[in-house]
């Protein structure tokens, strides 16, 4: 709880986690714990959706005025702030576990009625706040190290502990992965507080139907001119813009499942009478499968060009966030439904649910499967105030031990041994 409400405290949004990284790496380091962090743990060039270079710096600058160890922070530069440990006991498999640390763009509440501002632990960083949960989530990753160090003797083989940044906006495990994190894993889980676990008790252990979904930045540039005096001087990027989106929505539908898009923000133009030479619009594309999504977006991109060449503009694409679809392993998410049966806390255990949404955790997760390995996703229930993304989400952290237990039962029966004899 009391990490939990440090973290609360001070929110941090994607690639701009510096001080919930640094004291993350903190605590894992006095658990004698080895940290891989870095350009080792984040690839740099498959970074999607990074804030500019000053904004980085600022809030490296803040991280440390706000009690983040410097020397750690300086390890981070470029918005590195994704990091995993590998807490070895002996031979055996490698067992994963991935906790998200980003907060989300959102002024908190300040409300006597919002305990996080009452009891004082609301956000002190304007415009950022934990309003998903995952303020609980890197507490109990660090709650569960500890007590894998206590416990190391009941062990035998690797729990590999991934802390990843940006989730929101599922920008951040593509780097992770391809910097390695999880080359050569067995099994992995992830977890989130609430969602679709919206009761006190219930635990769904396991997820189908994560949406794989890239997300696109897109930028024309035209020709300004005197819309009265020489239009026929002027390139119009709204237009474009304009047929773009129009176009974007009518992309024909997949007949190998359900497909989504959206053109969610457009802006352009500057005043009524001068041809618009600038446009900029994001849209996303989802899909069930990661083919679909694959379909999806290469629909748009070819649509984006056609749109800017029939108005003779030039065009800019960026990828600003992706993630693949996937499914917990059944196996596996029987087997977390049976363990967390007996867990403290836990009433109700549903064995799966159908997602609908996008996490990031999927792409970790579809690549362990890829490799032959297992993964699950599981939802565990605590009582919430409001919904997620709201600026009166607060949830009974009575849920983060239930959670801690039934990760931490997992590994145990991953990876449990006998007691040594006379411990
Ligand atoms: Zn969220
Ligand atoms: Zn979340």
């Amino acid at each position: 709880v009391e990490l939990r409400r440090d973290f609360h405290k001070y929110p941090e949004v994607g690639w701009t986690e510096f001080r919930t990284a640094a004291k993350v790496t903190e605590f894992l380091q006095r658990l004698d714990c080895a940290v891989v962090l870095g350009e080792a743990a984040v690839r740099p060039d498959e970074m999607m959706g990074v804030p500019a270079p000053a904004s980085l710096e600022q809030h490296q600058q803040r991280a440390i005025a706000q009690g983040a160890d410097p020397e750690i922070v300086a390890q981070m530069t470029g918005g590195l702030t994704g990091l995993w440990t590998d807490m070895k006991f002996g031979d055996g498999p490698l067992v994963a576990l991935r906790f998200d640390l980003d907060a989300n763009d959102l002024q908190e509440a300040q409300t006597d009625g919002h305990r996080p501002w009452r009891d004082g632990f609301a956000s002190v960083n304007d415009g950022a706040m934990h309003a998903c949960g995952h303020d609980g989530h890197a507490a109990v990753g660090l709650v569960l190290a500890k007590m894998l160090v206590q416990e190391r003797q009941r062990f035998s083989g690797t729990v590999r502990l991934i802390f990843q940044p940006s989730e929101e906006g599922v920008r951040g495990a593509k780097a992770m992965v391809a910097a390695g994190a999880v080359d050569g894993v067995d099994t992995i889980l992830g977890f989130h507080l609430g969602f679709q676990a919206g009761r006190p008790g219930l635990v769904i252990a396991g997820t189908e139907d994560f949406l794989a979904t890239t997300k696109l930045n897109v930028w024309y540039k035209g020709q300004p001119a005197h819309a009265g005096a020489y239009p026929e001087q002027g390139k119009n990027a709204l237009l474009a813009a304009c047929t773009a989106t129009l176009n974007l929505h009518a992309i024909a539908r997949h007949s190998g499942g359900a497909t989504r898009i959206t053109v969610g923000k457009l802006h352009s133009g500057q005043g009524r009478n001068v041809i618009p030479a600038d446009a900029y619009f994001e849209l996303e594309t989802r899909g069930v499968t990661s083919e679909l999504d694959e379909y999806m977006l290469g629909e748009a991109r070819r649509i984006i060009q056609a749109a800017g060449q029939m108005w003779d503009v030039s065009c800019r694409i960026e990828v600003a966030g992706g993630t693949k679809s996937g499914k917990s392993s059944p196996e596996l998410a029987a087997q977390v439904a049976d363990i967390s049966r007996g867990v403290t806390g836990v009433s109700e255990v549903a064995l799966t649910s159908s997602f609908g949404a996008s996490e990031d955790y999927s792409h970790f997760m579809s690549v362990v499967q890829q490799q032959g390995g297992q993964g699950t996703y599981l939802q565990v229930g605590a009582a919430l105030t409001s919904g997620h993304h709201t600026s009166t989400f607060d949830f009974d952290e009575a849920a983060l031990s239930t959670a801690a237990e039934i990760l931490l039962r997992t590994v145990w029966a991953l990876l449990g041994i006998n007691e040594t004899p006379g411990r």
